[in-house]
């Protein structure tokens, strides 16, 4: 063992940083970003908001983020005000703000796996121990099986992934319902992709008047297509928001994250006008992958996860050398890609088409 490696948190030690390859190809569905550029009038609003800001550089931001959270609130509706709304550098700032404030040394903190694969990190880099929750074969979770899971666990923060990473499907609110029935911790229901959700899903937040433990953590980097931005939220009861201001950095929302952030809510409908656009590739990708006879999960999100495949990594080598790079995310036999544009969807259903011809 290194010598860094003996100082290390012994649960750190052999640790892989958290990343996904990226490799230079001209088709790139592998990290669930938006494909579609800021439109010309959103990227004049942001440059002119960031512009006005520059000069007052020499001052710190506004440290509560005040007008931004409201601005925030304002577009999740719901009743929301500004006092239930937090906001972070990413939705895994916010994830990261939740563990150091709930959970920590001593605690634990449960999700149902296969899910977003930074719960467990972000457990890991904060103290908090990880269990490791399961759904049944087809990636299912019942409100019956959920609530056994956290009444045999009891752990101090479960996670919920809605609709979930890597599987795509969004759960009903009777399973949200029934895992805060039988948890006596924080509930943190994990809704990055909410917007692209099917018709009649429901948000977690329907849910939060009258659960003072629930926490819904949402994004602007995916249906926003603000990824490079790093603005994620969340909204809960006003005294997690107040739990947010202990174990924060002062200022760490920067001004400039602030007004591109409030800039580009303020352009909202333009934005999310590519979300159509995306559920149509992501319906598309559902159809055709199932027509090839591969098993497909039923997807909420703005990427589709199929299976069936004999050979999983050989088929994303395979993709990767016809310029096609989707995501390996650990399940054998199965493999993540994300909508893109028609263009990149269909690139990526024609490499595939030819691989599986070849490796028949
Ligand atoms: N939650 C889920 C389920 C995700 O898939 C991601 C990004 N892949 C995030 C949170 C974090 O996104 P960000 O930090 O960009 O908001």
């Amino acid at each position: 063992m290194s010598e860094i490696q003996r100082l290390l948190r012994p649960e750190l030690r052999g640790r892989q940083p958290y990343g996904a390859p990226q490799l230079d190809v001209p088709v790139r569905l592998n990290t669930n970003e938006n494909s579609y550029p800021l439109p010309d009038n959103v990227a004049a609003a942001i440059e002119k908001a960031v512009f006005e800001v520059v000069r007052g550089l020499n001052r710190y931001p506004d440290r509560e983020a005040g007008a931004l959270r409201a601005d925030l609130a304002s577009y999740l509706g719901h009743g929301l005000g500004v006092e239930r709304v937090w906001a972070a550098n990413g939705s895994n700032e916010i994830l990261q703000q939740l563990l150091q404030a709930f959970g920590g040394p001593g605690r634990t903190a449960l999700g149902f796996t296969p899910a977003y694969s930074m719960h467990p990190l972000i457990s890991a880099s904060t103290g908090t121990a990880w269990i490791d929750g399961g759904r049944d074969a087809d990636f299912d979770l019942s409100a019956t099986d959920a609530a056994e899971q956290i009444r045999a666990h009891r752990p101090d923060v479960v996670f919920v992934c809605s609709p979930n990473n890597p599987t795509g499907t969004a759960l009903g609110l009777d399973v949200i319902s029934s895992i805060m029935d039988a948890s006596e911790g924080l509930v943190v229901v994990d809704e990055a992709y909410a917007e692209f959700a099917r018709e009649g899903t429901r948000s977690a937040l329907t849910l939060l008047d009258g659960h003072p433990r629930l926490v819904v953590s949402r994004t602007m980097s995916k249906a926003f297509g603000f990824a490079g931005a790093r603005l994620g939220y969340l909204a809960a009861d006003a005294a997690v928001v107040d739990a947010m201001r202990l174990v924060r950095l002062p200022y760490h929302l920067s001004a400039l994250t602030q007004a591109a952030a409030r800039a580009a809510l303020g352009q909202a409908d333009t934005l999310l006008a590519t979300v159509a656009a995306i559920r149509d590739q992501r319906d598309r990708l559902v159809s055709e992958l199932a027509a090839l006879g591969l098993r497909v999960a039923p997807s909420d999100a703005n990427f589709v996860l199929f299976g069936g495949l004999a050979d999983s990594s050989a088929v994303w080598r395979s993709l990767v050398d016809r310029g096609v790079l989707i995501r390996d995310v650990g399940l054998d036999g199965w493999l993540r890609v994300t909508a893109g544009t028609p263009t990149e969807t269909g690139a990526f259903l024609d490499a595939l088409r030819e691989v599986l011809k070849e490796q028949a």
